[in-house]
């Protein structure tokens, strides 16, 4: 460990090396030397282990020996990076700015600077990011119940703030946003400490989900004073009531020290992020995290992959920026009738107009990521095919602008002109770079002719340089007398004169040997090292020029970033829209009607995935109503039942998804839908799969259902399936009684209730507001067979025996099973004995 040794008796590099170090005692620092980035003492292990490089090791001093090093070739380093980031290292990099040979020759120290830090919240380079998912940096303050959270996607400018109260309300926001990294403000000593996830700390305020990555920052910058002026300078306001910001100081509080690591970690590179919104989670349906893994909103449960969920089977989006829009659309449904009617207004247009639609999606997939480009051209970073790539999608707008304007509905309107600014600069670029410019910027070959006087100047002179080139070869061959004679050139050596060996004894007297090959002899002469001299400078100022013009553009680029970004946002919302109306075409799906009320009246629904898994013709639709308005005996609890495997499950979350797709706007599988507005879906779905958390099924089960009753409306949709499961049968059964009987009485949540326990059937004969319901199978003399039907009813007998009967258990234990059966049923009628406790409450 360096810090145990005397400083002062290491080499002057490793001096500076430990002072960098000690700035950031908590990153990988990877400190250039020569050709390679090097760690040294445990960060060397570290790297050696995570990396699975060798370990080596390096002189530290006189006094000190050999410490540890680890590296990787400068040009690798790229690839590497990442690859620490994500396994949850934050890297910071200290390079050489200057010519290694300048300091050389002046007899001292390379100059070396902190040129990048990366950490998981703060990556910009595409090859980290996947494209249709935000990478959110998070800031969380806390006080008492009450809380800030403030993110921000520093590749897309994106950056909100928000305030309330309650930590579990915190703890939903932050599942929602999935942020990679997580801000807290401290003032321990450990000040800059990275927490990965799934790592304990007692730091960790209770009530924070420990599956992210928290870095711990200094308090100072999260203090109310200093939050305010950052902001306030950063984005040339006067106050925080523009941003809807005065009344929200732990907002406030957390976007300013958000704000301060970007600033920090990236350095030269300056980010724009669009003006500071808030907003307010009231604004949106809540959907606990448990209920949008049971619905598998964005990934399936099994697997956690992509493949299967509700996002994937509806996204038909052609661009990045649509792809993220959608995403966030389905993680925040709206919960007012108006915003989300603009929304159908827009796909119905689509859906009629087959030819506008595909006008307007052909136009689309040529359409790069502009929001993560402009961004790119802000900080310095994008490269001349990034470039181009965005003229590319830039010259495209005018055209999809025109499209769009054929529209009446405002999404469609949003577009109806492009600023000429931006046409202007898409010309711009086109005209400067050439068609298919190299990766490098520092090599020349980026800007075409004509451009600029003084680099067409050098271009001939260069051609000239070839050509003299060209000469020598030709003058060589006549007076040596080789045929094969050639000039080369080579990094190391510069230009030479080669020969094959077997001619060497041919070669003038004035020639001299460089560099001896198998084959090959290389020469030079003195008017070729003359000459050299000459045409490397002129070639190096060549490309010091043109990248001089290319850095240019590309500030020109960086300066529409605002403007870019508010037209990317409109055209992320027709590619949202589109691909909403091209999937409502394909999979045929209805227009719902939202209401203020209650009702969720739904004709021939079906699961959104699981049909398109089965295939359309081999689903079963079933239908739904509930607290429909105008009856009396209106039903706000449904009791399903039905065998194993009969469809219960995926008739319930279609009910959920339905629901959902319906309050972001989307059309839904169903021939018609009238949906009252929920303010939450809840799900509790399934007794197995918690088994990793360490908790008991049956503790989570009660948890989940707790929250269900503790937070419930009679404007929520509560899905519950085998509530009860994960105990003894009566403890199990009395349980599910008493929760479906609270929720139908007492909140009038719209209710599904999925259940094995065929005594709940008898709960419909006591209470007007719940109705039985089946999913039928037809039973044939060996074999059952799924009709994945819902009916009224309830199915009056278990089918667990016929199982058995079918699975070949003797029959005498299936007759005995039926008798035990029999005499149980008897001795069960609950509802007998309960209907006074209920009219009394
Ligand atoms: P349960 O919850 O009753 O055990 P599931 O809902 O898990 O049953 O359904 C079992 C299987 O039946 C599903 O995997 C699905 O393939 C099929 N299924 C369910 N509902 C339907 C339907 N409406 N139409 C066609 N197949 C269905």
């Amino acid at each position: 460990d360096y810090r145990e040794l005397d400083h002062k008796k290491l080499t002057p590099m490793l001096q500076h090396y430990v002072q960098v170090k000690e700035q950031y005692p908590h990153a990988l620092l990877l400190y250039r030397v020569g050709d390679f980035f090097e760690c040294f003492f445990q960060d060397a292990v570290t790297l050696s282990v995570q990396l699975e490089l060798a370990l080596t090791s390096r002189d530290g001093g006189k006094e000190i020996g050999r410490v540890p090093m680890t590296g990787v070739p400068h040009h690798a380093l790229e690839r590497y990076c990442p690859q620490l980031v994500e396994k949850g290292y934050p890297v910071v990099v200290c390079d050489q700015t200057e010519d290694a040979a300048v300091a050389q020759a002046e007899k001292r120290m390379v100059t070396r600077e902190i040129t990048k830090i990366l950490t998981p919240g703060t990556l910009t380079d595409e090859s980290m990011l996947s494209a249709r998912q935000n990478n959110f940096l998070a800031a969380v303050v806390l006080a008492k119940d009450y809380w800030g959270l403030a993110y921000a996607d520093i590749s897309t400018g994106e950056f909100f703030t928000t305030q309330a109260r309650g930590l579990e309300h915190l703890h939903q926001e932050l599942m929602r946003l999935q942020p990679s990294e997580i801000l807290m403000p401290t003032d321990a000593p450990d000040l800059g400490k990275m927490l990965r996830p799934g790592e304990k700390s007692d730091r960790l305020p209770e009530g924070l989900p420990d599956c992210f990555c928290y870095s711990w920052r200094s308090q100072v910058v999260f203090s109310l004073q200093e939050a305010t002026d950052r902001l306030l300078s950063k984005f040339k306001v006067r106050s925080l009531e523009g941003m809807g910001c005065d009344r929200i100081p732990l907002g406030v509080r957390a976007a300013g020290g958000l704000l301060e690591y970007v600033e920090e970690t990236q350095k030269q590179n300056a980010v724009t992020l669009q003006l500071l919104r808030s907003y307010s989670t009231q604004d949106f349906l809540i959907l606990d995290h448990q209920s949008r893994r049971n619905l598998e909103i964005t990934e399936t449960v099994r697997d956690r992959t992509f493949n299967g969920s509700l996002l994937c089977a509806i996204d038909r989006t052609l661009t990045a920026m649509g792809g993220r829009a959608l995403r966030r659309w389905i993680l925040q449904p709206l919960l007012k009738v108006k915003g989300i009617e603009a929304r159908q207004d827009t796909i119905a247009e689509l859906v009629q107009d087959t030819e506008l639609r595909d006008s307007i999606r052909q136009n689309l997939r040529q359409i790069a990521d502009l929001e993560r480009l402009t961004g790119k051209a802000g900080s310095g970073s994008a490269n001349a095919k990034d470039l181009i790539s965005l003229a590319a999608s830039l010259a495209q707008l005018p055209h999809l602008a025109q499209l769009a304007s054929q529209g009446r509905s405002p999404f469609l309107r949003a577009l109806q002109t492009v600023p000429p600014e931006l046409e202007q600069l898409a010309h711009k670029i086109k005209a400067y770079l050439v068609e298919n410019p190299p990766q490098q910027l520092k090599e020349g070959g980026l800007i075409q002719a004509g451009v600029n006087g003084d680099l067409d100047d050098m271009r001939s002179e260069a051609q000239e340089d070839q050509e003299w080139l060209a000469s020598l070869e030709t003058r060589e061959r006549e007076r040596t007398g080789i045929s094969n004679l050639k000039v080369g050139y080579n990094k190391t050596f510069g230009y030479y004169i080669s020969i094959a060996r077997s001619k060497a004894d041919r070669v003038p007297e004035d020639y001299t040997r460089k560099q001896t090959l198998v084959n090959e002899e290389r020469y030079i002469t003195q008017e070729l090292k003359e000459r050299e001299a000459r045409i490397l400078s002129a070639r190096e100022d060549l490309n010091q020029l043109e990248y001089e013009l290319f850095v240019q553009l590309r500030t020109e680029v960086g300066e529409q970033t605002e403007l870019i970004r508010s037209v990317s946002r409109a055209v992320a919302a027709i590619d949202g829209l589109s691909g909403l109306a091209q999937v409502a075409v394909v999979q045929g799906y209805c227009r719902p009607t939202l209401t203020e009320g209650r009702e969720i009246i739904i004709r021939e629904g079906r699961h959104p995935v699981v049909e398109q898994t089965l295939g359309r013709p081999f689903f079963v639709p079933n239908s739904t109503s509930l607290a429909k308005n105008d009856k009396k005996e209106s039903t706000d609890l449904v009791i399903l039942t039905g065998p194993n495997a009969s469809g219960k499950s995926c008739y319930l979350r279609q009910v959920g998804l339905i629901q959902l797709m319906a309050q972001i706007g989307s059309f839904v599988p169903a021939t018609s839908a009238t949906l009252g507005l929920c303010d939450r879906i809840f799900t509790r779905v399934g007794a197995v799969d918690d088994l990793a958390t360490g908790q008991s099924t049956f503790m989570v089960e009660m948890n989940e259902t707790a929250n269900i009753l503790n937070h419930g409306t009679s404007h929520s949709l509560v899905l519950l399936d085998e509530i009860g499961r994960g105990t003894a049968t009566f403890d199990g059964l009395s349980i599910a009684w008493a929760v479906a009987e609270y929720l139908a009485t007492e909140i009038k949540a719209r209710t599904i209730f999925a259940t094995h326990y065929h005594e709940l059937n008898e709960l419909a004969s006591i209470l007007d507001n719940v109705a039985n319901y089946q999913v039928t199978v037809k039973e044939m003399p060996d074999k059952i067979i799924f009709l994945h039907q819902v009916q009224p009813g309830g199915a009056d007998k278990s089918y667990g025996i016929e199982a058995g009967r079918l699975a070949g258990l003797p029959k005498v234990v299936i007759e005995r099973a039926k008798q035990v059966m029999t005499q149980i049923e008897q001795h069960s009628k609950i509802a007998v004995g309960l209907r006074q406790g209920i009219s009394k409450s």
